[in-house]
């Protein structure tokens, strides 16, 4: 079929390109015009030029800060609305989560929100260790989103795609354009930017590679609606903080009483955040005594002209319960979501029988030890 089409010439005319075929080894780009195939253009293109094709077949709109018309937040929205009328997958994962089921763990001085939700199976069972992270297709990867994965482009460099397993009511995966590793170093500043934009809507989430990034090798993050997750309310009472310091206009605090570690830093200059958090990042690495990036989760959010960081420290990955066997295993996989304590389980025999102690041994166990942190505020 290809070959009875008229071949395309130009760049200009293959901006209009949307659909990418590969009849055996050859590349073809169709190119469409009101929804009619106008030509088509077979070639073999360099790197750059695959990549912009890429993006350009993933393409559901593209985020400016100065120049969009729309702000983020409605970009998202319509995003959503187009994938729930498009992708099949996506109309299951909605579905599913209509089903989940909720309920209150009061612990000792804070109490989390349990979810029942078996489509997170994938997720929390995530075999992340080098051999399975080589063995698998990365599905991060542009070439490997499902056909009818659309997504907005924020900067040229991240696209903003509708989690097909959500946790939350509007659940996105924000994942780089390229594979590159999960590190949040060179990407602070990016982690900022999108809480501002996303504001009021949304807060941004991280999860370092090590402890609860489903793709390790592949830099993304996640973004759900604003005030879904706890500690976003904890956070902003005065009982619980503990302040420590202020830096560069930075206020650094602790939050007591809540079972796990967290550290809230909140300022109004994009600079003076960013070079507080890098500066947080190589005290945690000097006090832990290691040259990689520490194991830390953080949701960061933006209101009223400041930003506020949510940091947990962390010393494992997953709780020993996850590695027990039979009826004694529970598959709990804490990552930011749950440690802001909305924690989530596949298994129903683990929603019907996790109980506050287990809660609190879990968020003990994969926390960073109290005097570690309290040396690293010190040292900051
Ligand atoms: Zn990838």
């Amino acid at each position: 079929m290809l070959e009875d089409l008229p071949a395309v010439r130009g760049v200009a005319v293959l901006r209009h390109c949307r659909r990418r075929i590969t009849p055996g080894r050859v590349t073809g780009f169709v190119a469409e015009r009101n929804g009619s195939i106008v030509g088509c253009v077979m070639a073999r293109f360099n790197e750059g030029e695959k990549r912009f094709f890429m993006i350009e077949s993933r393409l559901f709109a593209s985020f400016n800060a100065r120049e969009s018309t729309e702000t983020l937040p409605q970009l998202c929205m319509l995003l959503l609305t187009n994938q729930q009328n498009s992708w099949p997958q996506l109309i299951d994962g909605y579905a599913a989560l209509k089903t989940v089921r909720v309920r209150d763990v009061r612990c000792s001085g804070y109490s989390v929100f349990l979810q029942f939700n078996p489509q997170r199976i994938v997720s929390s069972s995530a075999e992340v260790g080098p051999d399975s992270i080589r063995r698998r297709k990365c599905f991060l990867c542009l070439e490997n989103l499902p056909a009818e994965q659309k997504g907005v482009l924020y900067k040229n460099e991240f696209l903003l795609l509708c989690n097909p397993a959500p946790i939350l009511d509007r659940h996105y995966t924000i994942a780089h354009v390229r594979h590159v590793p999960q590190q949040i170093d060179g990407f602070v500043r990016t982690f900022l930017e999108l809480a501002k934009d996303l504001s009021l809507s949304f807060t941004v989430f991280y999860n370092g590679p090590k402890c609860g990034a489903s793709a390790p090798d592949h830099m993304h993050f996640q973004a759900g609606p604003t005030g879904a997750i706890p500690i976003e309310m904890e956070s902003g009472i005065e009982s619980r903080r503990q302040v420590w310091k202020t830096l560069d206009d930075v206020a650094v605090y602790s939050l007591n009483g809540l079972g796990r570690q967290v550290i809230v830093l909140e300022g109004e200059g994009v600079d003076d955040v960013e070079s507080v958090v890098r500066r947080l990042i190589a005290t945690m690495k000097s006090v832990i005594g290691i040259p990689e990036e520490p194991m830390l989760n953080a949701l960061c959010s933006y209101a009223n002209g400041s930003w506020r960081l949510i940091v947990f420290p962390r010393r494992r990955h997953r709780p020993k319960v996850y590695f027990k066997e039979g009826n004694d295993k529970v598959l709990i996989s804490p990552a930011s979501v749950d440690l802001g304590g909305l924690v989530v389980t596949p298994v129903e025999k683990d929603f019907n029988t996790v109980d506050a102690p287990m809660i609190e041994a879990i968020f003990s166990e994969v926390s960073l030890e109290k005097n570690r942190v309290d040396r690293i505020l010190d040292a900051l």
